[in-house]
């Protein structure tokens, strides 16, 4: 007796392995990838796929808020840990305990930086953030200049690296990007460590690696520009790393004209066999899936019927012979010869594959293979 949720999302580490590898070989050996690890590693779990990067060579990772560095440290992970989205200054001591890399836009934040490592007699490495065309976090590039002046001024904090972010390098054609780039070029001095390229700069933008880039979707097996980026992809593909399953709850046969779930919103054309499911929104199956989404069963495809439950749902097995109960159902992975992909459901929900597997990985039950 476990007390197991029906819901289990397999991860398997060997996937996220070979996607570094294959990832580190297409930068070449002098270009750092750091692993992007936050939101739990993208619904991946954090820990688990930041050791299977290591295992594949990596020492450089990214989380957003502080918390998740030192978790991640705390883990024991080693290498170098940047926190990208800031802190507040009562924070400010967990940077010097747990050995993290300051990601700073504000004045504030490097002069706190600053106090706190002559109070410790440290020196502490950041990286200065730069907005060249994201239109999100970062300085503008205009008053740069004036920051690293006034950051040399203060003592026990040193500049080591410039960093910015492409919003459309997904968009393999885009010219943004390489505007964008040519901006950030000019940028800063020479010493520093710079680092730009997501996995659209990566994948469609080779040029764009400087020192370090920062993956995240395809480390997990995704393109960024979805089904497209697998349709162009002219060398080794990327390996989706994450499955969800669960298994059949209960089997019916309803007549033709009955409504089917919440509000009815799907109204039998025929006798049907339906099998419920116990899984919903809580679950992280969007209720945009309502009527839209699918899953496999047998090998075969079954439509989800009527709207998604918070823990329940409803799916169409008139054609699939011998449904029962417990059957095992794949609604992330393979299953028989077909595959229903992070994007495929992404599709469904007018998303990208990186919520897909945000919702599913961080609200279920998780084990590594
Ligand atoms: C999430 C994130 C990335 C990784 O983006 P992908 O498209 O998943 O490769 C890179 N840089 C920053 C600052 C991020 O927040």
């Amino acid at each position: 007796m476990t007390g197991e949720s029906f819901n289990q999302i397999t991860l398997n580490r060997s996937a996220l392995r070979h996607n570094y590898r294959l990832l580190q070989k297409r930068i070449g050996a002098d270009v750092r990838l750091l692993a992007m690890v936050k939101a739990d590693a993208y619904g991946h779990g954090m820990v688990a796929a930041a050791i299977a990067f290591s295992e594949a060579g990596c020492s450089d990772f990214g989380v957003g808020e502080i918390g998740e560095g030192v978790h991640l440290r705390s883990s024991g992970i080693q290498g170098s840990i940047f926190v990208f989205l800031g802190f507040v200054q009562s924070d400010v001591e967990l940077f010097f305990e747990y050995d993290l890399v300051p990601v700073i836009y504000t004045l504030e934040s490097a002069k706190a930086l600053s106090t706190e490592a002559v109070k410790r007699d440290k020196i502490i490495a950041v990286h200065v953030k730069v907005d060249c065309g994201m239109t999100r976090l970062g300085l503008m590039p205009d008053v740069l200049d004036e920051f690293v002046s006034e950051l040399e001024y203060l003592p026990g904090i040193k500049m080591e690296g410039l960093a910015s972010h492409f919003p459309k390098a997904d968009e393999r054609k885009s010219l943004h990007t390489l505007e964008q780039f040519h901006v950030f070029k000019s940028l800063g001095g020479n010493a520093l460590t710079r680092h730009t390229a997501n996995s659209g700069g990566i994948l469609y933008f080779p040029d764009t690696c400087c020192d370090m880039v920062r993956v995240g979707i395809a480390l997990y097996g995704y393109y960024p520009d979805g089904l497209s980026g697998i349709q162009f992809e002219t060398g080794e593909l990327l390996q989706p790393a994450m499955e969800f399953s669960t298994q059949v709850l209960q089997v019916k046969t309803v007549p033709a004209n009955v409504g089917v779930s919440y509000g009815h919103t799907y109204i039998t054309k025929t006798e049907s066999r339906l099998a419920v499911l116990p899984v919903g929104y809580e679950d992280g199956l969007s209720r945009r899936l309502s009527n839209r989404g699918e899953v496999l069963i047998h090998g075969k495809r079954a439509k989800i019927r009527g709207r998604i439950c918070m823990n329940l749902c409803m799916v169409d097995v008139t054609h699939i012979k011998g449904v029962q109960v417990g059957d095992p159902v794949t609604l992330l992975g393979s299953q028989g010869n077909d595959t229903i992909s992070g994007d495929e459901i992404a599709g469904w929900m007018d998303s990208i594959s990186y919520e897909v597997l945000c919702l599913f990985g961080n609200n279920n039950e998780r084990k590594c293979i």
